[in-house]
């Protein structure tokens, strides 16, 4: 079979149709150590970000007071979703739906809390025990107390962000103590600036997209040695936060009953922007539950860096690390979270071996999946929280979804499969808001129900 990218694909993608691309490099049994960005990561990895996640939980539980019900620990609910299927178009015989609910995810509303936290505490972990704020193995509640938030407040945290990272970082740098700035792309929203100044964070306004508002960032630290900028493009820290939610979810499928093995497939749909989120999950994922674990990526129609990434890595000749811009695309979506031209390297490098396809969503589509949401589950997501609802049609009713689906012998088994749709935002956004996104999906449902 020739690598070069199917013409109809390519065509899809170019006039913003939703499309699937499934990995043919994809590894059943990837190597335990993995390589990216000339660094070699492992479950040891996942593990530690795990532990340091568990070090700081008692001081988190104070500083949050949303945290105090939980001790401290941040995760969200596996929820069963079933209900859903025939509204998302899906045949009675093609297995079962659960979400994994990290839209209710407490701090910072949504999958960043999950790396974002991460990587600023390792940050604070290597200043705190540096300056000898606290010991190996001692209790981390010491960095509440006023001597030692002295001392971080000279230290600050820097990001740049389409939105929610940076409510991530921000929320929790500041709680911490440190000075954090966020540098805001054009397309975030509103109230999430606004929510980060009432917590005496630094916004930084953008007019550019979410690259410009990255590279303002570094550039900024770069100039500061006190600050430590989370770079979203190539953080090994945010990634391994992100993979540490695999450990959780492993058990959660295990007290449901959810077996996963040859007989019983499990399909993860993970919304993607610059790739980070998804890229750790679905490492953490196949380490963890190995060949039978199927990891598909979700981007909106004009945002799909990811996808344009995996299909140069094909062709090379397409060029290195290319943009949705490259494509004739917008990168213009209601996505704001997933609004990102290029791919991070690191999360694609690793992905290679890993993933088991992209594919793209309109953004009508996100709409109409948030009301269903709503309707049928009684949850709140964001439209961006929305995109991976599209994966189990993409599989069942496109022809390169079947063709996949004969292709990998899933087929056979597909009544017995487990879809997991990883709903990656949505408790924060303002009640106003998020009425406009309903009204929005409502009117696209029933202009569909008139039509037919
Ligand atoms: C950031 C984000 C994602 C994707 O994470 P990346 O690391 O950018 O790929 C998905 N959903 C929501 C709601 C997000 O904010």
């Amino acid at each position: 079979m020739s690598n070069a990218p199917d013409v109809l694909l390519t065509t899809r993608l170019r006039n913003a149709q939703p499309a699937l691309w499934t990995n043919a490099a994809r590894q059943a049994h990837p190597p335990e150590h993995m390589q990216a960005l000339g660094r070699t990561i492992s479950l040891v990895d996942t593990h530690a970000a795990a532990h340091r996640l568990e070090r700081f939980a008692g001081l988190l539980a104070q500083v949050f007071p949303e945290l105090s019900a939980t001790q401290g620990v941040v995760e969200s609910a596996l929820m069963p979703a079933s209900a859903l299927l025939p509204a998302l178009g899906i045949p009675a015989d093609a297995g079962k739906l659960f979400i994994k609910a990290d839209h209710s995810l407490p701090v910072a509303g949504s999958i960043k809390a999950r790396g974002g936290m991460h990587e600023v505490l390792e940050f604070a972990e290597q200043v705190a025990l540096q300056q000898g704020l606290v010991s190996q193995g001692g209790d981390y509640r010491v960095l509440a107390e006023p001597a030692a938030r002295e001392v971080l407040a000279r230290y600050q945290v820097a990001v740049g962000s389409t939105g929610n990272l940076g409510l991530s970082i921000g929320v929790v740098a500041s709680a911490l103590g440190f000075k954090a700035a966020v540098h805001m792309s054009a397309d975030a929203k509103e109230w999430k600036k606004e929510r980060l100044r009432l917590r005496g964070v630094q916004v930084v306004e953008h007019t550019g997209d979410y690259e410009r508002a990255v590279a303002a960032g570094r550039e900024q630290a770069a100039a500061d040695p006190l600050c430590h900028f989370v770079d979203d493009e190539q953080s090994f820290s945010l990634l391994l936060g992100y993979s540490a939610a695999a450990l959780h979810l492993q058990k959660q499928l295990q007290s449901q009953g959810v077996v996963v093995d040859a007989q019983h497939p499990l399909l993860v749909y993970l919304p993607c922007g610059v790739g980070g989120a998804p890229a750790g999950i679905a490492f953490g994922l196949r380490q963890l539950l190995g060949p039978h674990v199927h990891c598909f990526f979700a981007e909106p129609v004009q945002s799909p860096c990811f996808m344009v990434q995996m299909l140069s890595d094909q062709a090379p000749h397409l060029g290195g690390h290319p943009s949705v811009y490259d494509w004739g695309l917008t990168n213009r979506t209601e996505a704001d979270g997933l609004a990102v031209p290029r791919a991070s390297l690191l999360a694609a490098e690793l992905m290679k071996p890993l993933l088991s396809g992209v594919f793209t969503v309109q953004d009508a589509t996100l709409f109409e999946h948030l009301v269903m949401v709503l309707d049928t589950l009684g949850e709140r997501i964001e439209p961006s929280a929305a995109a991976g609802f599209s994966g189990p049609a993409m599989l069942t009713g496109t022809t390169a979804g079947q063709a996949w689906l004969q292709a990998s012998g899933l087929d056979a088994v597909l009544h017995q499969a487990t879809h997991l749709v990883w709903t990656t935002g949505g408790l924060l956004v303002p009640d106003a808001q998020y009425q406009t996104f309903v009204e929005r999906g409502r009117a696209l449902l029933a202009a569909k129900s008139s039509a037919t």
